[in-house]
């Protein structure tokens, strides 16, 4: 896109946000996501006919045809609020779920599954964490898929499957080959439709006290004698990881745009409440230079996460997400905590509004403590960067 034009959608995309999407935050808030959700499917409507759904896929499948680094641009603005990626169907999970569906969906799949989640009609879940095994190194994994007559029988127990409530359908990852050589070759894909009889939705899981609905959720699943068809199979049997990985590069592009959003939005709260609040007649809490300090440390990391990940983005463009895997990993890290440390910093000058529902600092907390987790724990990346570094010195990182 040329640049004029991006500058442009950014500017139209970021006042829709402001003006349609920040209204809503206080209901968010307080009445939780189920209360809004009318609302959000109204707002839908607007961003289709403005031209500017899945923004991050291509036209084909009724995308914008953004590029990594186009789409890492908005993402950032998207994030400004908590419904932006929703409404704008650029939502985790189904991002990843809409790619891998292009990319290794067979054209029965296509029609079945990804078009009906590109258009807004139905959500999906990816469920590949189970509760019994380190997330850590998913090449340990109970869940299996045995091949019975034309179906797959699948077996297992998994957590944290995001958006399972009201999803359409699940990607499961379970072991189809146990003795393949290769612990990489071992487990596979397989799409199953929340209907299927042994698709057992167990409970939506607290965290930090909310369970939260529908796509604010994440689930408990238990895959019990769950049998589908074998053309649901996803790419071929034993790809799951090799499609995994590609779910993860773009994926994590986003998501670390969306940290940059949500920071910057902590800060401009911080910024807000520096500004407001006074301590003492005429002396507002921004006249501190600890305040000061906290403001212009979140300003510096804030701008330095955004080139970092703007880089990588061009990298994915350019070379591909193998070729750009360190530098990956370095923005996963890096950019999840920045975000948490910039939110820390705004809940503490905002005392104790800071730990309440009334701002949106609580929601990104509760919601976002888990970014050093997923998508690779902080100490997973930051292994693989090191590899890089030592790898010269004849140093094996184990
Ligand atoms: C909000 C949220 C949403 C999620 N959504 C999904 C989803 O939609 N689908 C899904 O399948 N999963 C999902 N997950 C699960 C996520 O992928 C796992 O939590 C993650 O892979 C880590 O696995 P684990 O929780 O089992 O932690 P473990 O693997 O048990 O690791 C625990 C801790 O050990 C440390 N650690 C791990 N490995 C190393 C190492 N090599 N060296 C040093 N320290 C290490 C890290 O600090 C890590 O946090 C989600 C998780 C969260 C928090």
């Amino acid at each position: 896109m040329e640049t004029k034009e991006l500058e442009q959608l950014l500017n139209d995309v970021r006042e829709f946000v402001v003006e349609e999407l920040v209204p809503l935050e206080n209901q968010l808030m307080q009445d939780g996501w189920e209360a809004v959700l009318p609302t959000l499917r109204e707002k839908r409507k607007i961003v289709k006919s403005q031209g500017w759904w899945l923004p991050q896929m291509s036209k084909d499948i009724g995308g914008l045809g953004l590029s990594v680094a186009e789409f890492g641009r908005m993402s950032e603005i998207l994030a400004w609020s908590p419904t932006g990626h929703y409404c704008f169907n650029a939502q985790a999970p189904d991002a990843g779920n809409i790619e891998i569906l292009h990319q290794y969906g067979t054209d029965e799949q296509k029609a079945q599954f990804l078009q009906p989640l590109a258009n807004g009609e139905t959500r999906s879940c990816f469920s590949m964490t189970e509760p019994e095994h380190a997330g850590s190194n998913p090449t340990i994994m109970s869940t299996t898929a045995v091949k019975e007559g034309d179906s797959w029988i699948i077996d297992g127990h998994k957590w944290f499957t995001s958006a399972a409530d009201g999803s359409a359908f699940a990607i499961v990852m379970a072991v189809t080959k146990p003795h393949a050589e290769k612990v990489y070759a071992r487990a596979s894909m397989i799409i199953v439709p929340t209907d299927t009889e042994g698709f057992n939705h167990v409970r939506r899981i607290k965290i930090m006290g909310e369970a939260g609905e529908d796509w604010a959720s994440h689930s408990e699943i238990r895959y019990e004698d769950c049998r589908v068809p074998l053309e649901n199979l996803l790419g071929g049997d034993g790809e799951g990881f090799v499609i995994a990985q590609q779910r993860l590069g773009p994926g994590r592009i986003h998501h670390c745009m969306r940290f940059i959003g949500m920071a910057e939005r902590s800060l401009h709260l911080m910024c807000s409440r520096a500004a407001e609040r006074e301590l003492s007649p005429g002396v507002p809490l921004g006249s501190k230079q600890t305040i000061q300090n906290w403001i212009a440390d979140s300003r510096a990391e804030i701008n330095a996460s955004r080139l970092l990940v703007l880089d990588a983005a061009r990298k994915i463009d350019e070379v591909g997400t193998k070729a750009a895997r360190n530098d990956i990993s370095i923005i996963k890290f890096y950019t999840a905590n920045m975000l948490m440390r910039v939110v820390d910093r705004a809940i503490q000058a905002h005392g104790a509004l800071g730990v309440t529902d009334d701002t949106l600092l609580s929601w990104f907390y509760r919601h976002e403590r888990g970014a050093r987790i997923y998508d690779g724990a902080d100490e997973v990346h930051r292994r693989v960067v090191a590899r890089n570094e030592l790898k010269p010195f004849g140093v094996k990182v184990t």
